[in-house]
């Protein structure tokens, strides 16, 4: 394909405007791009190696501005290209504006405009040979390269390759435009492109087996062991819509560092980012870790934590400056250590697990690695205390909170879907007066354990009594609950079987999701998911929020 016509076709897509023809026009380019449908499928993205890539093209505004000003047929310097640009914003209209192709016999392919059209491969070509330019004079050869290219160009060409040189394609298609186009192009099934594109995260690749191959070769495409793919993402949500939603959630530590992907064919182990950048040689204990304890082939999931001496989590900033250091690798090691702890298995054994339920992947997970306090703790529940304990152990041990997932799901790259749940902390929390309480169960049955929370009433006609709205059972460990009882016992008014009634005295601090009118409780609401905070010390009865101030933090949640 000319680079011209790429370039045609790069300016109706910018001058469309509604979605569908971008997606039509886009189809067509794919139609007639041909050979180079793997190149231009990338290009028209503003991309010129897949995501994956080492390959870089590392072309810095400064290059570029010197590239076009030598290319110009008038005398312009860089820095006039660079102060034209403050001017409009769009390198691409700075060189179209240019009349390039001034310095004919120096361009790339046989001198400035002469007969030998640009094309698309020339292009792809010249900047495979840029992104491999290094060591000394390195600078010289890039810009001479760029400079041929733009020598060659004419002013429509010239605008859409600066802006794809510095990566600013900017008309208007994204990853879901070009998803649309392939199928449309070649007759195939969006959701079978869809999938195609996450095992392989490569649009040059799935185009180009659309076309040659259709539904059958696209669902024939594999995760491959060494090829990153975009990670799972999470929306916020509480315990209440997690359980709500399924039938019971997967609860698992959310640990604060970053996330990491380990590729382990049996000979290599590679380690990427989020944004799929290969982290591995930052980070060579989670190399030997894998390579000790992990059986290949295999694709996990995962986070990389920063942790002190005795193994306990560090904050975030210290993983970063781990994460994607070059220099001094070894010095820092020592400085500060890294953890992995996997929560996911994307491929084990030979097999994609992608479109396994959550739960038989993280089996399969704990099945691969050796050592389980590298895998991820995972309880599957559909009650609310469970859920609780596991977040205030999660915090005790220094983590950040709790991730709640859809164990049934299946794991979709790139998603922030609303399988995965980050649990959002407590907005608000209230001062709440116990007024009652239950003896607790077996191993706790010396402890008081379930306590009733009442906040203070002003309503009209209370005189300042106390209504209930809750009962805490929740975030209060066993340490925790014998000094409770020890706090509490004294003011017991009276007991009934395992209930007794207490004189209001103490004062909790309580979180919660949510607050909902009910009539089981004498204030008219309800707090969903309490959760023991503290007791407020410092705070009598009298200092206790009141039904008012539930009232209104009520309303503000609708
Ligand atoms: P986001 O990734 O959602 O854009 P973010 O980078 O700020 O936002 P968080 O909001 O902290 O990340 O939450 C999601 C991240 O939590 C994941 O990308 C992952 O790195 C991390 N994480 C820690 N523990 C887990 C776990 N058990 N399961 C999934 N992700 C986890």
């Amino acid at each position: 394909m000319e680079f011209g016509s790429f370039a045609a076709h790069a300016a109706d897509v910018e001058a469309a405007d509604a979605d569908l023809e971008v997606v039509d026009l886009v189809a067509d380019l794919f139609a007639e791009a041909g050979d180079d449908l793997v190149v231009v499928a990338r290009f028209v993205q503003g991309r010129v190696f897949p995501a994956h890539s080492e390959t870089k093209l590392d072309i810095g505004p400064r290059l570029c501005y010197e590239a076009l000003a030598r290319a110009a047929s008038t005398n312009v310097t860089a820095d006039d290209v660079e102060s034209r640009l403050a001017e409009t914003g769009d390198i691409g209209e700075v060189a179209s504006a240019l009349d390039l192709g001034g310095q004919a016999g120096l361009g790339a392919f046989g001198g400035g405009n002469d007969d030998d059209a640009l094309t698309v491969a020339d292009v792809y070509g010249d900047l495979e040979a840029l992104a491999a330019a290094a060591g000394d004079g390195s600078q010289d050869e890039k810009v001479t390269l760029l400079f041929g290219l733009f020598n060659d160009c004419s002013g429509e060409e010239a605008r859409y390759l600066a802006r794809l040189v510095l990566g600013e394609m900017r008309i208007g298609v994204g990853e879901g435009t070009v998803r649309d186009a392939i199928a449309d192009a070649f007759d195939v099934d969006v959701e079978v492109v869809k999938r195609a594109l996450q095992v392989s995260n490569d649009y040059g690749l799935v185009a180009v087996t659309a076309r040659d191959e259709g539904e059958a070769g696209l669902s024939a495409m594999h995760l491959e062991v060494g090829r990153p793919v975009q990670a799972m993402l999470a929306q916020a949500g509480t315990v209440t819509d997690a359980l709500e939603e399924w039938d019971e959630a997967a609860v698992e530590t959310k640990y604060d560092g970053a996330r990491v992907q380990v590729h382990w064919d049996g000979e290599d182990v590679a380690l990427y980012s989020r944004n799929m950048e290969d982290v591995t040689d930052a980070l060579p204990e989670l190399v030997e870790f894998v390579e000790e304890h992990v059986e290949p082939p295999v694709i996990l999931d995962g986070e990389a934590v920063a942790v002190d001496d005795d193994g306990s989590p560090l904050p975030f900033q210290e993983i970063l400056k781990r994460f994607r250091r070059k220099h001094d690798v070894a010095e820092m090691r020592d400085e500060i250590r890294v953890r992995l702890h996997a929560f996911d298995c994307l491929h084990a054994r030979g097999n994609d697990l992608l479109e396994q339920p959550f739960r038989e992947r993280h089996d399969r997970l704990a099945s691969v690695v050796d050592d389980e306090s590298a895998v991820s703790n995972l309880l599957v529940t559909d009650d609310p205390e469970e859920i609780a304990d596991v977040e205030a152990d999660a915090l005790e041990a220094g983590h950040e909170g709790i991730m709640l997932k859809d164990p049934d799901a299946a794991y979709t790259p790139g998603d922030r879907g609303k399988h995965w749940l980050k649990r959002k902390p407590d907005v608000e929390t209230l001062d709440l007066v116990v007024t009652g309480a239950e003896w607790g169960e077996g191993r706790r049955a010396s402890f008081l354990g379930t306590f009733l929370l009442s906040a203070r009433d002003d309503r009209e006609d209370t005189n300042g009594e106390f209504a209930t709205i809750g009962k805490v059972a929740t975030g209060i460990t066993d340490a925790e609950l014998a000094d409770l009882t020890d706090l509490l016992e004294p003011h017991i008014r009276a007991e009934d079987g395992q209930e007794v009634d207490i004189d209001p005295a103490v004062v909790f601090e309580v979180g919660y999701e949510e607050i909902q009118a009910s009539p089981t409780y004498s204030s008219g609401y309800a707090l969903r998911f309490p959760r023991f905070v503290s007791v407020r010390e410092d705070k009598t009865p009298d200092a206790a929020d009141t039904i008012e101030r539930v009232e209104r933090l009520a309303d503000q949640q609708s």
